[in-house]
């Protein structure tokens, strides 16, 4: 193992042990032992979960926060939910993922160049984490971001995640969000703002499937992939 994957299972061990902030620790284990008829019986994550991908990642992609029943139950970053399954497929199109699906930690994925993870680890309550909690969990990111030294460019899923990225980077004045909005951050990457592809926004038409790859396309530009 390299120095970049130990430096990431460093990181990735302390994110699964953290305690930082009381009211998401709480949740996380509520909705593990109530989960949904569609999910009864299946043994929840019920921790916070780390970042998931390739050592030498080029494009980072951030989402919002970890999913109740997506990775809270999974146990790997943007899996089991129907966003994994928009963002996977896109992943695959654009070359970054061996496969266009993401349901479970066995189930053979593995990206090529990208990263992944959440602003906030753990599940908040209505899919909104407080400032404070943003907070508590960005250093992970910075600590992510440091090991994945060859990280060119952060694609960031929706508002949140493109703020999280924007005050990790101490960027100011801090960039209005947009979808396909670019920005240089102070530590030479860009960061690429894209609509999050929660069902809410897949459903409504918001974002569609050429929204999504056009960013991506984009990112695969910025990074300098073949
Ligand atoms: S959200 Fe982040 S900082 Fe808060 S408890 Fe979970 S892993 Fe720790």
């Amino acid at each position: 193992m390299g120095a970049r994957e130990e430096a990431l299972g460093r990181v990735g061990g302390r994110v699964v042990v953290c305690t930082r902030c009381p009211r998401l620790v709480a949740w996380r284990r509520e909705v593990a032992q109530e989960p949904p008829p569609r999910f009864a019986g299946e043994r929840y994550w019920a921790r916070p979960v780390p970042g998931f991908g390739d050592p030498a990642a080029r494009v980072y992609v951030l989402g919002l926060a970890t999913a109740a029943h997506g990775g809270n139950r999974t146990g790997r970053a943007l899996t089991g939910n129907s966003t994994a399954d928009w963002l996977t497929a896109a992943l695959h199109r654009a070359g970054l993922a061996n496969q266009a699906t993401s349901v479970a930690r066995d189930d053979g994925l593995r990206l090529t160049g990208a990263w992944t993870a959440s602003a906030v680890r753990c599940p908040p309550p209505g899919n909104r984490p407080t400032p404070q909690e943003r907070d508590h969990c960005l250093p992970y990111l910075t600590e992510e971001l440091d090991a994945l030294a060859d990280v060119a460019v952060l694609v960031t899923l929706g508002a949140f995640a493109w703020d999280a990225a924007s005050r990790q980077a101490g960027l100011r004045p801090r960039p209005a969000f947009g979808h396909g909005a670019e920005a240089v951050r102070p530590d030479g990457r860009v960061q690429l703002g894209c609509y999050h592809p929660s069902r809410q926004n897949t459903a409504t038409g918001l974002l569609t499937e050429p929204m999504l790859d056009a960013v991506f396309r984009r990112a695969v530009e910025l990074a300098g992939r073949p």
